[in-house]
């Protein structure tokens, strides 16, 4: 979470930010998907692009693996997976 509140909204266009990303990253399950579009309007990296059901995905380069996304999915179909998976 500290990593959201140092960082200004959708600032890792400009930073990429997957190399020190630790731990977890989101893995889309493209089942449930109902294009909803909360994961894309919470995502603090803006690294989330879809437009149609089960079409979302993040961009790895710039994911911070904070789970917001998986959190606020609604169908969860968003999970939160190992870094090396
Ligand atoms: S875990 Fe989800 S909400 Fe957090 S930075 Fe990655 S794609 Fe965005
Ligand atoms: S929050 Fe879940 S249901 Fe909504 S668009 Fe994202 S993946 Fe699809």
């Amino acid at each position: 979470m500290f990593s959201i509140l140092a960082s200004s909204a959708k600032s890792s266009k400009q930073h990429k930010t997957g190399s020190w990303r630790s731990l977890k990253k989101p893995k889309f399950l493209h089942k449930n998907c109902i294009a909803c579009n909360l994961c894309k309007l919470i995502c603090p990296e803006g690294c989330i692009e879809g437009k149609e059901k089960n079409k979302y995905n993040s961009d790895h380069l710039y994911c911070k693996g904070c789970g917001l996304c998986a959190y606020i999915c609604p169908k969860k179909d968003i999970e939160m997976v190992d870094e090396n998976k």
